[in-house]
C-alpha cells in the first residue's frame, strides 16, 4: 500500500509532486522517489531516497535548484515495500532498460517471477528486486514492438499480469503525456481548467487543492492523459469507456484517513480488504475447484518445517494474542506442540531450545526490540527462525531465516487491529500448509477450511455492518471502571485482545479470562456495575460458556455477548448481543475480534479520548 502522484501541465511538477507525496505519506514511508521531464529534454530524471519524503525533498531541491530546467511532467511514489527491502534501488519510479519509460506502482504483481524469466529471455536486465520493475520492462517490451504507442503497450502488458496495481507511466519521447491504470488499488485523476493540466493521486488529497473535477478510475481501466485534450478512458481489451467526471468537495485533512474520523476506525474497516491481500497468491483455487496453499517459506524450508516437533512462538502485546491462536491452530491441525512466550520474558530466561525447533516471531513493525532479541537468542541455539511481520525489510524480517509477510498495509493507529487479523490469517495458512504437507489433516477438511477461509472477508463485512449498533451500545459503558472479557478455546485469546484494546484506548481497566477460570477468583469482582463481554459463538464448548454466563448473571453482572447469527439461547441471558456469521471454529477469531475492536473504539471516542494516539503508548516498541 503506497502513495502515487502524477502531474502534467505547465507548472513546475516537482513541488506539486512532493507536496502530494507528503499528503500520501501515511500510506507508506519506506522510500520515496520522483521522475521528471519536460519539453525539449531527451531523458527522464529520477530522484530517489530511502525513508521519508523529507529526505527526497532535500535531494530534489538541491539538484533542481541549480538546473534551471522547466520540468513540467512527473510521477512520484512513497513506498510500502512488498517485494524487496526498502532501499534506494528498490524505490520507485522504476525506469525501463531502454530509459524510454518510468513507472510508479501500488500493489503486487503476483506472476512477476514468470514474467521476469520471460523478459530475461528477451535480453532485459533488472536492477531491483521489485515486482514493479518487471512491469515497466514488460510495458517497454510491447512499447518497442508496437511502434511506441504507450497506452496500447500498457494494455498489452496488463493483459499478461496477475495481481493488483495502480500505475502511472511516463515516456521520454512525449513529455506532455501520462498513462494511468488500475486494478484493485485506488487511483484518482484531477482535471485542471480546460484540460490545461492534470493531477493524479492514490486518493484525492493531493488533488483537491488544485481542482474539484475528478475521475475515479474503475478496475481494469486505462486512462490516456494528454495536456490540452480530454482524458481518454479505455478498458483492458482496448475498447473505449465513458469519462465519468465527478465533483469533489471535502475536508482535505480527513482524507488521509480516507474520510474516517480516526486511523483506527479506517483500519478496522479495511480488514476484509487486508485479509484478501494476505491471502493473495497464497491460497490458490485450481480450475478443478480444489485449493492449494503456496507459501514460498514452505517451499524453501520444507524439510526443517515438517520435521519440527516443537514450535516456540515469541511475541509481545497483540501479536502475542495472535500467537495464542497460532498455538491452537498448529496443535489442532499439525499435531505439533507449541509454546507461546512473551518475548521480553523468553530472552532473559534460559529457555530450552533445540536445533530442530522452529521459532516463530510475530511483530507488526518487525522492529519490536524484545522479539528481535528473542530470535537472536534462538538463532544462537540453531533453531529455524520464522518471521511473521508486516513491514518488509524490517529488522525481524532480515534476522529471520524465512517467514511470511502479512501484507496488510501500514498500520497507523497505535491500537493494532488489521495487523492482528493479518497475523491470524497468516498463521492459519501456515498451519494448513504444514498440515497438508505432513498429512496430519484429511484432504476433505483441508479443502473445506481453505474454502471457508476465502469466505472470511465477506463475513467480516457483515460484522462491520453492525458498527452503528455497537456505537449505540457503547454509550452505556463509558461509566465503567472495570470490564471482564470471557472466552473459551479459540475465543480465549480474543477475550484477551478485547480487554487489551479497551485498556489501550479507553483507559478502562479490563481483564480477559478463559471463561471457566472465573470461579477461581474473578467472579468475586462481579456486581451490577460490572460489564462482562462473553464471546459465546457456537463450538463444542458453547454450552459450557452458557453455564459460565448464568453464573455471572446470578451475580447481577451486565452481559454483552458475541454470538453466532440466529442464536436464541444466549439472547435470553445477555443484556446486549452482537451476532457474527457462522464459520469453522478455528476461523472464529477473525470474526469475533471485530466487535471487540469496534466496542473499544466507540467507548474511547464517547469518552472524548484521542483514539489514534493513546497516552503513554507508541506504535512500534523499539525499546525494551
Ligand atoms: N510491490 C511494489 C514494491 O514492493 C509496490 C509496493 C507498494 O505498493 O508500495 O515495490
Amino acid at each position: 500500500m503506497c502513495g502515487i502522484v502524477g502531474y502534467v501541465g505547465h507548472k513546475e511538477a516537482a513541488p506539486i509532486l512532493l507536496k502530494g507525496l507528503h499528503q500520501l505519506e501515511y500510506r507508506g514511508y519506506d522510500s520515496a522517489g520522483v521522475a521528471l521531464t519536460g519539453e525539449g529534454l531527451s531523458s527522464i530524471s529520477v530522484f530517489k531516497a530511502k525513508g521519508k519524503v523529507a529526505n527526497l525533498e532535500e535531494k530534489v531541491n538541491a539538484a533542481l535548484g541549480k538546473s534551471g530546467q522547466m520540468l513540467t511532467t512527473g510521477i512520484g511514489h512513497t513506498r510500502w515495500a512488498t517485494h524487496g527491502e526498502p532501499s534506494e534501488v528498490n524505490a520507485h519510479p522504476h525506469l525501463s532498460m531502454s530509459g524510454d519509460l518510468a513507472l510508479v506502482h501500488n500493489g503486487i504483481i503476483e506472476n512477476y517471477q514468470l514474467l521476469k524469466e520471460q523478459l530475461s529471455g528477451h535480453g532485459y536486465e533488472f536492477k531491483s528486486e521489485t515486482d514493479t520493475e518487471v512491469l515497466v520492462q514488460l510495458i517497454d517490451y510491447f512499447y518497442q514492438k508496437n511502434g511506441k504507442n504507450l497506452a496500447k503497450a500498457v494494455s498489452q502488458a496488463l493483459n499478461k499480469v496477475i495481481g493488483a496495481y495502480a500505475i502511472v507511466v511516463m515516456e521520454r519521447n512525449d513529455p506532455g503525456h501520462l498513462v494511468a491504470a488500475r486494478k484493485a488499488s485506488p487511483l484518482v485523476i484531477g482535471i485542471g481548467e480546460e484540460n490545461s493540466e492534470f493531477f493524479i493521486g492514490s486518493d484525492a488529497s493531493p488533488l483537491v487543492e488544485y481542482t474539484h473535477k475528478v475521475v475515479y478510475l474503475e478496475d481494469e481501466q486505462i486512462a490516456d492523459i494528454r495536456m490540452g485534450e480530454d482524458v481518454e478512458i479505455m478498458n483492458l481489451d482496448e475498447t473505449s469507456a465513458d469519462l465519468n467526471i465527478k465533483d469533489v468537495d471535502f475536508d482535505i485533512s480527513a482524507l488521509s484517513k480516507g474520510g474516517y474520523p480516526h486511523f483506527m476506525l479506517k483500519e478496522i474497516f479495511e480488514q476484509p480488504h487486508c485479509i484478501k491481500n494476505s491471502m493473495r497468491g497464497r491460497i490458490i483455487q485450481h480450475e478443478n475447484g480444489l485449493y492449494e496453499i503456496k507459501l514460498s517459506a514452505l517451499t524453501n524450508f520444507k524439510a526443517k518445517l515438517i520435521r519440527a516437533r516443537h514450535v516456540i512462538i515469541v511475541a509481545c502485546g497483540t501479536s502475542w494474542h495472535a500467537g495464542l491462536i497460532g498455538k491452537q491452530l498448529i496443535e489442532e491441525m499439525c499435531r505439533i506442540s507449541v509454546d507461546v512466550e512473551y518475548a521480553s520474558e523468553f530472552r532473559y530466561r534460559k529457555p530450552v531450545i533445540d536445533k530442530d525447533d522452529v521459532v516463530i516471531a510475530i511483530s507488526q513493525s518487525g522492529e519490536t526490540a524484545d522479539t528481535l532479541a528473542a530470535i537472536q537468542l534462538a538463532k544462537e541455539q540453531g533453531a529455524l527462525i520464522f518471521g511473521i511481520v508486516n513491514s518488509v525489510g524490517s529488522s525481524i524480517a532480515r534476522e529471520s531465516d524465512t517467514g511470511i509477510y502479512i501484507h496488510v498495509g501500514p498500520e497507523i493507529g497505535v491500537a493494532s487491529t488489521k495487523a492482528f487479523t493479518g497475523q491470524v490469517t497468516v498463521l492459519t495458512m501456515l498451519s494448513l500448509a504444514i498440515a497438508n504437507a505432513i498429512g496430519s489433516m484429511g484432504e476433505e477438511e483441508f479443502q473445506r477450511t481453505c474454502e471457508e477461509l476465502v469466505r472470511i472477508p465477506q463475513k467480516m463485512e457483515k460484522v462491520l455492518g453492525q458498527n452503528e449498533t455497537i456505537e449505540r451500545m457503547s454509550n452505556k459503558f463509558t461509566y465503567a471502571k472495570n470490564f471482564l472479557y470471557l472466552g473459551r478455546g479459540y475465543n480465549y485469546p480474543v477475550a484477551l485482545e478485547g480487554a487489551l484494546k479497551l485498556k489501550e484506548i479507553s483507559y478502562i481497566h479490563a481483564e480477559g479470562y478463559p471463561a471457566a477460570e472465573m470461579k477461581h477468583g474473578p467472579i468475586a469482582l462481579v456486581d451490577e456495575e460490572m460489564p462482562i463481554v462473553c464471546i459465546a459463538t457456537h463450538h463444542h464448548l458453547y454450552h459450557k460458556i452458557i453455564s459460565n454466563m448464568q453464573e455471572v448473571k446470578s451475580r447481577k453482572g451486565r452481559i454483552l455477548a458475541i454470538v453466532t447469527e440466529g442464536d436464541e439461547e444466549v439472547k435470553a441471558i445477555a443484556e446486549d448481543v452482537i451476532e457474527v456469521p457462522a464459520t469453522q471454529n478455528c476461523l472464529v477469531p477473525l470474526l469475533s475480534v471485530l466487535p471487540m475492536q469496534m466496542l473499544a473504539y466507540h467507548v474511547a471516542v464517547k469518552k472524548g479520548l484521542n483514539v489514534d494516539m493513546p497516552r503513554n503508548l507508541a506504535k512500534s516498541v523499539t525499546v525494551e
